[in-house]
């Protein structure tokens, strides 16, 4: 099985082998559009395309050096470089080589397969196969030939720009018959950028083509930094990742862990973030009404959590919106709350608890010079009021613009007041993107872009964790913050200090988890997430939403690394508490129960290696260590056997060898793999303890 590089008629092909037979064979293509000095233009194939074979001294690697001409403008310097037989990188570098600017108003370039001879393989989106909105990005030929296919998109504006349509974005793809794939992921830190993937059809459907790797557009026209190119300018892409395996898209799912983790997102041996109690769903939101406030959100109230923490076996308190004098400010409410320094040295002596919470910056007031302000255009959003009604709140909002030093500035200086006492956790939300910003004095380009918004954003977390170097923080997607991302997974994310935050938000599947699972099978993208990387995520649940088996528990704890729980009562939502309407001392128990579990297990779960058997089963072990944690799913309604079958390599113990469990009666080594069957109840979990994992047992 090998990748290989051809070159034949003055054209570049990419040949994936198996047992010395070419099994799939594409073409590389190039496709730009541009605007010059007023007049669009388009170039569908390179010319004066020079190939140069390389090798690096003192190393396997080779490759080749292509440079050519897209029109008589842009000049191209393709870099195609393999490590092994297994992998291919690939960069590009655009120039304009004219003596006026370019406007690139598209390029598309990469390999194109016939998709003819190529019924039984699918083109699988990593790491949402399944998205958070429910749709599943796992394509058949026959799919992809008839156009049936979409993206899945976050949340949108009518004042952000349009999002580009027609082509598949991921940060990476799988293309697969099940026995052999490719992994076609693209890496790029600085700007945003995805996979993109196409396909290219005759009107009669015969001969359609799939596009992969290479560069393209997407989104709001990213990486937006390539838009422009100005006399003598150039740009260099993110590399492209093209590497094959053997085996199911688990295999596939693996490949690319290994690839982030090459690329600084690995977790470190020391990851251990707290098991945090969230205080919003039995305190609730009040949105700053300060009468509500000095109810509901007070010392005493706040304690009231820390005991409840304590009992269940929390260990950090987290302040969701309330603590702040309004929301936005990043003002710690002192004549309500006292000094913070004081609060958190109580939690730390009375309740043996850590300080976290919730910073935003959507202003519930007018709080700065209206200077700073995000402002709109002035020509097309003439009349756009700042502030605004947002339909979840009860008040107007004012908009920040990330790009205004000043702001960035303040921000900073009154977050590091908040923290000078110490935090352990932070999490970063509602950093909101509000469109364009056109304000002449803010000192950026006009007009902003998304993909300025984020840096700007990433840019304060960065100084706010280098003001507190021990702060673990969770930074929501700054463009698309509560459902499917707009920005890669990685992006800026890492526990070195060159990093902006270390967790991903968990996709808003706070709110009714269990329907999430199991209703709407929406919770099904934790899985896949989990088993494509590394990158921790963070989610916080409420007991009262789920059920006495605690089944959501249990799966975020298989498949998200920190979590938070909360909702003895769930005052925030009576709704709610009336829908689910749990016999509440006992679902206490039950959770108190399986917390004393999870905790002894904590280990595996948060930084042990998981495999993803399949969606109801997945297996948690650690290096050194045999045996490990598995967690089998019934998220039916009806009782269910679940099985699986585990290599005995994965949990370090050789075939047919001993091994404790405690379900010995369901585990059985056959045909060298170890097979568990195990019966389970309609929407139950079950833990199995295989191995060394069992040593937990005394201390339950
Ligand atoms: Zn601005």
């Amino acid at each position: 099985m090998e990748l290989q590089l051809q070159v034949e008629n003055n054209t570049l092909y990419m040949c994936l082998i198996v047992d010395n037979k070419i099994i799939s064979q594409s073409r590389y293509n190039y496709c730009l559009n541009w605007m010059q000095g007023g007049q669009s233009a388009c170039a569908n194939f390179a010319k004066d395309v020079v190939f140069q074979k390389t090798s690096e001294k003192g190393t396997h690697r080779t490759g080749f050096e292509i440079t050519g001409s897209l029109g008589n403008t842009i000049r191209f310097k393709h870099i195609f470089t393999q490590s092994s037989t297994q992998q291919i990188q690939e960069a590009i570098t655009i120039s304009n080589i004219s003596n006026k600017p370019v406007e690139i108003s598209d390029l598309s370039c990469g390999f194109q397969e016939c998709l003819a001879d190529k019924q039984d393989w699918r083109l699988i989106a990593v790491p949402f196969r399944i998205q958070v909105d429910g749709r599943k990005h796992d394509y058949t030929c026959d799919q992809l030939i008839k156009g049936e296919y979409t993206n899945s998109d976050g949340e949108m504006s009518s004042v952000f720009p349009s999002l580009l349509k027609g082509a598949l974005r991921s940060e990476a793809w799988l293309w697969t018959n099940n026995k052999i794939g490719l992994l076609v992921g693209k890496y790029n830190n600085d700007n945003i950028e995805m996979s993109m993937a196409k396909v290219q059809s005759k009107s009669d459907n015969s001969d359609s083509f799939l596009q992969f790797g290479g560069v393209g557009f997407c989104l709001f026209g990213e990486p937006s930094d390539a838009k422009v190119l100005q006399p003598g300018g150039s740009f260099t892409f993110g590399i492209t990742h093209y590497e094959v395996y053997a085996g199911g898209l688990e295999h596939g799912f693996r490949k690319y862990t290994s690839f982030l983790n090459s690329k600084g997102h690995a977790l470190p041996a020391t990851y251990n973030p707290p098991l945090n109690w969230e205080i919003l769903y039995d305190i609730g939101w009040y949105h700053s009404d300060q009468e509500q406030l000095s109810k509901h959100f007070t010392l005493d109230k706040l304690f009231l959590e820390a005991e409840k923490a304590k009992e269940i076996g929390c260990e950090l308190l987290y302040l969701d919106p309330g603590w702040e004098e309004c929301e936005g400010t990043s003002l710690w409410d002192e004549k309500r709350l006292g000094k913070v320094s004081e609060f958190k040295k109580t939690l730390q002596r009375k309740y043996n608890l850590k300080f976290g919470y919730r910073d935003s910056a959507w202003l519930y007031r007018d709080e700065f010079p209206h200077a700073w302000y995000h402002c709109p255009n002035p020509v097309a959003d003439r009349g756009r009021s700042n502030p605004s009604q947002d339909t979840h709140r009860p008040q107007r909002l004012w908009h920040f613009c990330s790009l205004c030093k000043e702001w960035k500035q303040e921000k900073i200086e009154r977050i590091k007041k908040t923290n000078a006492s110490g935090v352990d956790f932070m999490m970063i939300d509602e950093y909101c993107w509000f469109g364009p910003c056109f304000a002449q004095d803010h000192g950026h380009n006009i007009p902003t872009t998304a993909s300025d918004h984020a840096k700007a954003v990433f840019d304060l977390v960065k100084s706010v964790r280098h003001n507190s170097p021990d702060v673990l923080i969770e930074c929501h997607d700054p463009l698309w913050p509560w459902g499917c991302r707009y920005l890669p997974t990685y992006f800026k994310q890492g526990f070195g200090f060159d990093a902006a935050y270390q967790e991903n938000w968990g996709f808003e599947l706070m709110w009714e988890c269990l329907k999430n699972l199991k209703d709407e099978g929406r919770a099904k993208v934790l899985y896949y997430y989990a088993m494509a990387s590394n990158i921790p995520l963070y989610l916080q649940i409420s007991m009262v939403t789920d059920n006495d088996q605690c089944l959501f528990f249990w799966w975020a704890a298989s498949t998200v690394r920190h979590i938070a729980i909360g909702g003895k009562y769930h005052h925030y939502d009576s709704r709610l508490r009336e829908k689910y309407c749990p016999d509440t001392e006992k679902r206490w128990n039950c959770y108190k129960q399986a917390v004393k579990l999870y905790l002894l297990l904590k280990e595996y779960f948060v930084r042990g290696e998981f495999h993803g058997l399949h969606e109801e089963a997945h297996l948690h072990t650690l290096d050194g260590k045999i045996g490990g944690v598995l967690t089998l799913f019934n998220i039916s309604e009806q009782p269910l056997k679940i099985e699986a079958w585990i290599e005995p390599e994965m949990i370090g113990a050789l075939p047919n060898s001993e091994l404790e469990s405690n379900v010995p009666d369901n585990i059985e080594w056959r045909n060298g793999k170890l097979h568990v069957s195990v019966p389970l109840e309609a929407a139950s979990p079950q833990v199995v303890l295989l191995g060394d994992a069992c040593k937990v047992r005394q201390k339950c």
